[in-house]
């Protein structure tokens, strides 16, 4: 009987921590246990009607239904170009060499160390943080030094606490904001601090921008990295029409940026994939150009539910800050629990799963992510038996 081992590189992975959860959901779930789950960040609300529509249109071309194209459809990467102008003032990204169509952001963080990152080279991430940076640096071989993201500090990365000789020898610096899963937002100051020492030190920028549409503050709106002059030095950008369009199951996101950046992951992608189904990118070029009006709908429904649980975990006493965007809330776990604890006691006894901090690294202990992706009946349900704890 033949055997099989897992590479060293599988070997070594940490068990995947949504996995784990549904493995203990599962068993309290066959106990008759009403599981109210505010683990996985997913939104729950439909895709909207009009780029399903657009969807329907776009799939009975037969020319779709072809290999689509590496880098993605011109007339998407012109309509991101558009949509960027639009949100962020963005106006000097080249649909040719700057944009590149990925199957989802997730694919294009996974893939793009293996583009720059050789073995034995250091990236910086700041934890908590999704878990894809580190896990993708490994997979190419380097090191992740981590850079935690402090209440404290706003859970904005101390680029002070980093020492020139660390710089020098840093390929990429991953932050994402506004940031899962602490929810914060970062302020132009920071971008600018970043972008500079990036510049000066020949690292790589690689932002995750993938919530910028779930916010909740129309007067400061989340920024994109390239709204600093001269990120394009340095910079890409991971977008998404995930969150901001309820299309996480569509698999359609976009890299934006330096086009050097870019074109190395290009490279990588024409080796391991065929680029995302031509139809999906029809729909999507509807959902930039005609989902502003949705958004806005959308960010109303989040409010709502941010609201809900920001007042009801005050009245259980359980301490977080309120967050400006994202669809989740970080919040301290109760006095004489640690993460791990008090999210498995809440899975087992309460039936109401939370993603405890520590899966999102050490400096997430001491914390639980709630998901904003359920109704607001639920999520005071959810947060009452809590409270009873
Ligand atoms: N980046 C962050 C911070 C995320 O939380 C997620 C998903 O939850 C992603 C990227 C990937 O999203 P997608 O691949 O659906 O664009």
């Amino acid at each position: 009987m033949p055997t099989f081992t897992l590479a060293d590189r599988v070997a070594a992975l940490p068990p995947y921590l949504f996995a784990a959860i549904d493995a203990v959901k599962a068993r309290v779930a066959a106990r008759g246990t009403d599981i109210i789950s505010l683990g996985i960040g997913d939104p729950d609300t439909a895709t909207p009607d009009f780029i399903i529509e657009a969807m329907m249109r776009a799939v009975r071309k037969p020319e779709h239904h072809q290999y689509p194209s590496y880098v993605g459809m011109e007339a998407f990467r012109r309509e991101v170009a558009s949509w960027y102008a639009r949100r962020f003032h963005v106006n000097d990204l080249d649909p040719n060499t700057e944009i590149l169509c990925t199957i989802g952001s997730k694919e294009a963080i996974g893939h793009f160390p293996l583009a720059f990152v050789n073995p034995g080279d250091t990236v910086i991430a700041c934890p908590p943080n999704y878990p894809v940076y580190p896990v993708a640096t490994a997979f190419c071989g380097g090191t992740t030094h981590f850079l935690p993201l402090l209440e404290k500090n706003d859970f904005l990365p101390d680029l002070d606490s980093v020492d020139a000789a660390l710089w020098d020898k840093t390929k990429i610096i991953f932050v994402n904001y506004p940031n899962n899963p602490t929810a914060a937002t970062a302020p132009l100051a920071f971008y600018e601090k970043l972008v500079a020492l990036c510049r000066r030190h020949n690292v790589i920028l690689a932002h995750d921008a993938a919530y910028t549409e779930i916010y909740y503050n129309s007067d400061d709106k989340p920024l994109s990295v390239f709204n600093i002059p001269g990120a394009k030095e340095v910079a890409v950008e991971f977008h998404s029409l995930s969150k901001t369009f309820n299309m996480t199951g569509w698999r359609i996101g976009m890299t934006v940026g330096n086009p050097l950046l870019v074109k190395g992951l290009a490279r990588i992608k024409e080796n391991l994939d065929s680029g995302t189904f031509h139809a999906v990118q029809e729909a999507a070029v509807t959902a930039l150009r005609d989902g502003d009006a949705f958004c806005e709908e959308l960010r109303a429904i989040y409010k709502r539910r941010r609201d809900t649980v920001v007042q009801a975990l005050a009245r259980a006493g359980i301490k977080c800050r309120v967050p400006q965007a994202s669809l989740y809330v970080w919040a301290h776990v109760p006095q004489g629990y640690n993460s791990a604890d008090f999210v498995t006691k809440m899975i087992e006894e309460k039936g109401v799963v939370l993603t405890p901090g520590n899966g999102f690294g050490a400096a997430g202990e001491g914390y639980f992510r709630i998901s904003l992706t359920v109704n607001t009946e639920r999520l005071e349900e959810a947060v009452a038996r809590i409270a009873t704890l």
